[in-house]
């Protein structure tokens, strides 16, 4: 793929466009999760207010049921008082319009029992109240249940508490009217062997020294109220839908109220449908504890297709021993609240779109810049890359003037010295010549002045030839390959025998060399040893003997390996000062003392950089020098075996 600015440009947009998407992506599930989480918890509040309400509407029902039903009980009494006293002056009535008809025409026995006989067949309260007449004396004059007795004196007779019943109503007959109410226990109705508690309302007649009542057992009115107030139950509805009501259930576990289903009214709970059943066994399980809330499934033509949920607030009415249920559709209730969870879904819709809309506008915003930042980076890109492209063909143009310019020095070079040596050799020749043939003609200082001659054509010629070679490094080296460095350092060590065999030097070779293969040009590899362990010699110390060590390390660069070589001596030294001097061409330390031309250590350096290695010394004046140098390491197996 080719780098250039526009795919980086393309590539800087696709990265913004990605991160932009992710980062829209996480925040925009992040805020939906959230705007969610919201509704979850406001819709879980309403849920739980609603419900709240609805119990609290159930209980406000019950109260005020529960209110009227006291009421209505703790006014029996009352009731049953009011309703005697009203037969009563009825009675009174009857017997003052008879005792008015009939005064004066019929003596007053005969009235008497005009007006007994007339009040005799009187029943009233569903035909269990009749009235009663004694004379004031408590003799009984008319006893309807109990025809017997009429005639007798009941002044005696006493109630199951020993209360002297006739006296009682007596005395009540006298106190003034609407207050002759007298309490007392008579035999039940239903049930002849007991008494239970009665209250008689009783009139005096005074023009005929009579008393007229009735009286009514307590549990026979509490019978009607409880009769009233189921009836009143039945027609009480409330709720929404006016579809909530009461059921009712009696202490000895039958259905007293069940406006949904009539039929079950009288029923006790086995003999119901499955569905009454397992309702009024939930009511009833909530009524022992103490009352509460139960919830159940009920329809009112008890197909299980049509049952909804019922919430029904279960509570016990003490006075009568009934148990109280207020029912409601949940339905009905929840209707508004369906409403209310409707407006909220609206909303949380409204701040999903909004939510969505300011992401978008995020995000071709985030685009757009993003498209601008790229286009400006693609035109500093080309910007930089035509900066670029100037400074490389300039670099181009001047390392081709630096070739050709080398290309011609060594040329210059190689030709100068080259066809140098052409007319210096002539010189040589001549002056050889001269010598021979004419040297006796020539007095002493002549033959000295034609020495000078002589040896300066040859330093001349020395100096030319190593020119020459320095030339020729670069261009007419042979091809670099691997070889065995041991090899050039062993033809080295030959070519300076005679030095070394003179000088009485003693050399130390590291064993370790003897492996080191290494990418050179052989012949440059042997003149690289060759210069450094001749120098080593030629600038020895004069007060000891040279001692010369080779030796042999690895290194590395980022790119390769090396074999780093050293020549160590214990000569002369080198002044640190003057390290990067000696390497000059023609540089020489010791023009005067030791011959040389100064190029020896130019030609090193040349050789080793040619390789890609490098040339460096460490010395300490007076104590020796330690010239290193690198070579590229190559493979033994590599290497081409010696020719035979
Ligand atoms: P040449 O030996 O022909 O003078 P080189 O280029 O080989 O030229 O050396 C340059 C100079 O560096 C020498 O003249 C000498 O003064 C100094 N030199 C080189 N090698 C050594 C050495 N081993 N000990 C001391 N001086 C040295």
């Amino acid at each position: 793929m080719k780098i250039n600015e526009a795919l980086i440009a393309r590539l800087h947009l696709a990265g913004t466009a990605i991160i932009v998407a992710v980062l829209v992506l996480v925040m925009g599930v992040q805020s939906i999760r959230q705007i969610r989480q919201e509704y979850d918890s406001s819709i879980q509040a309403l849920q739980l207010r609603d419900l709240q309400h609805h119990q609290d509407f159930l209980r406000q029902q019950m109260t005020v049921a529960q209110g009227f039903l006291t009421h209505m009980r703790n006014h029996t009494e009352q009731v049953l008082k009011e309703q005697i006293r009203e037969q009563v002056d009825e009675a009174y009535a009857m017997a003052t319009a008879i005792y008015t008809r009939e005064h004066g025409r019929r003596p007053d026995a005969a009235i008497r029992a005009l007006i007994v006989e007339a009040l005799r067949p009187l029943r009233f309260f569903g035909g269990k109240g009749y009235f009663f007449v004694d004379g004031l004396d408590g003799r009984c004059l008319l006893l309807p249940i109990s025809p017997g007795r009429e005639g007798t004196s009941l002044l005696l007779n006493r109630d199951d508490q020993g209360a002297l019943i006739m006296q009682g109503l007596i005395a009540a007959a006298g106190k003034p009217v609407g207050q002759g109410f007298y309490r007392y226990r008579w035999y039940a109705p239903n049930d002849p062997a007991h008494m239970a508690d009665k209250i008689s309302y009783v009139r005096a007649f005074a023009p005929l020294h009579l008393l007229i009542g009735s009286g009514q057992y307590v549990q026979d009115v509490e019978a009607v109220l409880q009769h009233q107030a189921l009836e009143w139950l039945r027609t009480y509805r409330f709720g929404a839908q006016n579809r909530g009501y009461f059921l009712v259930y009696s202490a000895d576990g039958r259905v007293l109220l069940s406006p949904s289903r009539p039929s079950h009214e009288g029923e006790r709970l086995s003999a119901l449908p499955p569905d009454g059943r397992a309702a009024m066994g939930l009511i009833e399980d909530q009524a022992e504890k103490g009352g509460g809330f139960v919830r159940y499934d009920w329809s009112a033509d008890g197909n299980l297709a049509h049952a909804a949920p019922k919430l029904v607030y279960v509570s016990h009415l003490p006075g009568w021993n009934w148990t109280l249920a207020a029912g409601e559709y949940v339905d009905d209730f929840q209707q508004t609240a369906a409403e209310q969870r409707a407006g909220l879904q609206e909303s949380i819709q409204g701040k999903i779109h909004l939510t969505v809309m300011v992401l978008a506008v995020g995000v071709m915003v985030a685009l757009l810049l993003g498209w601008w930042f790229s286009s400006l980076t693609r035109q500093l890109l080309a910007r930089y890359q035509a900066d670029i492209d100037r400074q490389n063909r300039e670099l181009r143009r001047k390392t081709a003037a630096l070739e050709q310019s080398n290309t011609d020095l060594e040329q210059f070079a190689y030709v100068a010295s080259h066809d140098l040596r052409e007319p210096l050799r002539s010189v040589s020749a001549y002056i050889t010549l001269i010598e021979r043939q004419y040297g006796q003609n020539f007095d002493e200082d002549g033959r000295m002045f034609l020495g000078f001659v002589r040896d300066g054509a040859k330093r001349m010629d020395r100096l030319v030839l190593d020119l020459l070679q320095f030339s020729r490094i670069d261009r007419l080296g042979d091809p670099i390959r691997p070889m065995m460095a041991a090899a050039a350092l062993d033809e080295a060590l030959q070519g300076l025998a005679a030095a070394i065999v003179e000088t009485g030097a003693a050399i130390d070779l590291d064993p370790a060399i003897a492996q080191a293969a290494v990418l050179g040009d052989f012949a440059q590899v042997e003149r690289l040893f060759q210069n450094l362990i001749g120098n080593a010699l030629k600038y020895r110390s004069p007060e000891r003997a040279p001692r010369i060590g080779i030796t042999l390390a690895e290194t590395r660069d980022e790119d390769r390996a090396y074999w780093e070589f050293s020549v160590r001596d214990n000569g002369q030294g080198i002044d640190p000062a003057s390290f990067e001097r000696i390497f000059g061409i023609f540089q020489r330390l010791h023009p005067r003392e030791v011959e040389g031309t100064g190029i020896g250590l130019a030609v090193c350096k040349r050789i080793v950089e040619r390789h890609g290695g490098r040339l460096w010394l460490e010395s300490v004046p007076g104590q020796g020098s330690r010239f290193y140098f690198t070579l590229p390491q190559a493979e033994a197996a590599e290497v081409d075996p010696p020719p035979p």
